[in-house]
């Protein structure tokens, strides 16, 4: 393994994953559902497969009818209109576009902001790609993590190139508001950057929280990636269908880098997606309504079985302070919590640069039933 990746070791999620399938814990670690998505769905992607729809290569940029569909969507959801052909880039997963726009806009030496605690391919993505990850680290304040605009000028350079987002935020659940995405916006304008913006939770946000995606910004349009995921927005993860929107130079760049990493994605599930895409506005009011309901019953819990709770406005996971424990390791409490009381959780210290930093931060998800969530409440209040 060379020098660039041996830092990176074994993502924390297949590590954890294999502590919850080791000990018969409760796995609120990996954030995956234990509901598949829809059933009408799962039946698109059946017809596509026996018809005889995207069994062969499927064409490089996407199939036509999800690349529309994503267009589609766009303009629905945030009045952004995208131009299928030119403009949409279907990609293995969020993680493959993450991993191409990286490997298609950077030049060895380039930094890269990208918001701390950072989701674990990003560090591995940027390092990859020859740059330089320059972290702003989202700060606790009133329960809610915040972003340091003071700290995000402070950390561009001659050498950035790009801002790397993500927002809703995991693993803090914070939605970035428009006020805060203006202050990035006009950063990148002023200093000529691109932004990168990993939007895959675009749909999770609760209570008044809206997701506003970067890209419909002023001057943002001509300068953003904007990644989106069918893995979160209609809980098929094992499917990896992801895709970006940028303008034609961008997402040319983008598809350069793919056609050699994965050449295309996989091609009965597009069809499918495309389908999904589609889906009328109840079934996203659905979603979020029950993740809500799932969020307040986790973040209770939690609350009641003594964590210190950062309550999210999005995503689904909790992150929580485990020091009212009295203890300080998130690393050592993780992997001490299956012999505990069998629940898996993730200790975010991974996702720092700075690992003391993030050391008494522990993230669960809530994205599994009522019954399951429950059972993990109660297993934790006998800590
Ligand atoms: N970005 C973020 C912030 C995520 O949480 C995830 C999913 N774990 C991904 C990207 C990867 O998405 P996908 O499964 O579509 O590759
Ligand atoms: N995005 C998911 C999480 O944050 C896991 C994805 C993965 O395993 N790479 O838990």
């Amino acid at each position: 393994l060379n020098r660039r990746l041996a830092a990176f070791g074994t993502t924390i999620f297949a590590e954890m994953s294999a502590l919850a399938a080791r000990t018969g814990s409760i796995n609120l670690g990996q954030g995956f559902p234990d509901t598949d998505g829809p059933e009408e769905i799962r039946e698109a992607a059946v017809r596509a497969l026996r018809e005889g729809r995207g069994n062969q290569y499927p064409p490089g940029p996407g199939v036509p009818e999800l690349r529309t569909a994503i267009a589609d969507h766009q303009l629905r959801r945030y009045g952004m209109a995208f131009d299928p052909d030119t403009e949409v880039l279907v990609t293995a997963g969020a993680t493959e576009a993450i991993a191409a726009s990286l490997l298609a806009l950077l030049e060895p030496g380039d930094e890269v902001i990208a918001l701390e605690p950072y989701y674990d391919s990003y560090a591995a993505c940027v390092a990859m790609a020859g740059g330089v990850r320059v972290p702003v680290t989202l700060r606790p304040h009133e329960g809610r993590y915040v972003l340091d605009l003071d700290e995000l000028r402070a950390a561009v350079t001659d050498r950035t190139r790009l801002i790397l987002l993500n927002t809703p935020h995991n693993p803090t659940g914070t939605v970035v508001t428009r006020e805060e995405l203006a202050a990035v916006a006009a950063l990148a304008v002023e200093r000529d950057l691109l932004v990168v913006t990993d939007e895959v939770y675009e749909h999770l946000v609760f209570d008044d929280a809206t997701h506003v995606p970067i890209a419909t910004l002023p001057g943002m349009r001509e300068r953003t990636v904007t990644i989106g995921s069918a893995g979160k927005t209609f809980s098929f993860t094992g499917w990896k269908v992801g895709w970006i929107t940028a303008p034609p130079e961008l997402t040319a760049a983008v598809r350069s880098a793919k056609q050699f990493l994965t050449y295309v994605s996989s091609g009965p599930f597009q069809y499918a997606v495309a389908e999904a895409l589609r889906l009328p506005d109840s079934y996203f009011e659905g979603l979020r309504a029950d993740l809500s309901a799932k969020r307040d019953l986790l973040s209770d819990g939690l609350a009641e079985a003594g964590f210190e709770v950062f309550r999210p406005a999005g995503t689904y996971f909790v992150t929580t302070d485990i020091r009212p424990f009295g203890e300080s390791d998130g690393f050592a409490f993780c992997r001490a919590l299956p012999e505990r009381c069998g629940v898996v959780a993730i200790p975010n210290a991974v996702f720092y640069d700075d690992r003391e930093q993030g050391a008494p931060f522990v993230r669960f998800a809530f994205c599994k039933k009522e019954s399951v969530l429950q059972e993990a409440v109660s297993r934790l209040k006998g800590l």
